[in-house]
């Protein structure tokens, strides 16, 4: 496996560049695979604890990616099996009125994990430079400053103590039809199927575009990218799962000392 699919601040990203299809030279089949993750999760647990225990870091892990990509797939396999106690999932949705009427990140930045929790996104501040440019809910003028915002409000919160992982899970737009199609052919997955997610597919090449400004501009040294090859569902697993593993073990964690005397301590009947 490649020793990260970061992308490099100041490298301006070009997706045709990158294969969804890519499984790296590891593993050769999802069987093989998945005693590997099975491992990472095992660890990832391991480490979560001491986390919650040490009460010092935060973890943001954002998720985006076109319809059909794997982010709910991902909170499922990656992060399954992780203690839910310290853990978020938010999903960010069309705003409602309340969060219209305030600027575009009040809804993210309260959503942001206080310390010892890992915090995940599905969907984030960049749907307002993703779907909100694609579909024109602001001026250029307007989504055009947001990039720098972004990097500033990243900035912000990796200066206070937040450590952010950024996944795009990319997929080829014939693995999008594929698993659309399996949607709309499997009855327990039908509930997934929306015509809307037809529509959204016809702006395929404004969405890549939209997602190569994002990951080009905001790609930084305190909050990178890491362009995801997804159209295998195990090697984006494994890519998600050791990318987590290596930032917690980063953190070089300890449980906090115990009070004093803990040993003798007498139990009371
Ligand atoms: P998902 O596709 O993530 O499983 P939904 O089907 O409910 O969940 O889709 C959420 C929708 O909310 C998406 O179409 C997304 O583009 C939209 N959305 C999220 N954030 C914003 C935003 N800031 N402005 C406009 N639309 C948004």
């Amino acid at each position: 496996m490649k020793d990260s699919y970061a992308v490099k601040p100041g490298t301006k990203v070009k997706l045709s560049d990158w294969d969804p299809e890519d499984t790296g030279d590891e593993f050769h089949s999802k069987k093989e695979a998945e005693k590997e993750l099975e491992r990472l999760r095992a660890k990832m647990r391991d480490l979560q604890e001491v986390m919650f225990a040490e009460d010092k870091h935060r973890l943001l892990i954002v998720l985006q990616a076109m319809d059909t990509g794997g982010k709910d797939g991902v909170i499922e396999h990656v992060m399954h099996g992780i203690n839910p106690q310290g853990c978020q999932v938010t999903s960010f949705k069309v705003p409602t009125a309340e969060e219209l009427a305030h600027d575009y990140l009040w809804r993210i930045h309260q959503a942001v994990p206080g310390r010892r929790y890992i915090g995940i996104f599905n969907r984030s501040h960049y749907e307002d430079v993703l779907v909100v440019r694609v579909h024109n809910l602001a001026p250029e003028k307007v989504w055009k400053q947001r990039y720098k915002q972004i990097n500033q409000f990243e900035k912000l919160l990796s200066d206070t103590g937040t450590t952010i992982l950024k996944f795009y899970l990319h997929i080829s737009k014939d693995e999008q039809k594929r698993r659309l199609e399996s949607r709309r052919d499997t009855p327990d997955k039908q509930w997934k199927f929306s015509f809307g997610d037809l529509k959204e597919r016809q702006y395929w090449g404004a969405y890549m575009a939209a997602y190569e400004d994002a990951l080009t501009r905001c790609s930084t040294p305190w909050a990178p990218w890491h362009i995801v090859p997804a159209n295998k569902k195990w090697y984006r697993n494994l890519v998600i799962a050791r990318t987590i593993v290596e930032t917690l073990k980063s953190f070089d964690m300890k449980y906090p000392a115990p009070e004093e005397g803990v040993e003798t301590a007498v139990v009371p009947d």
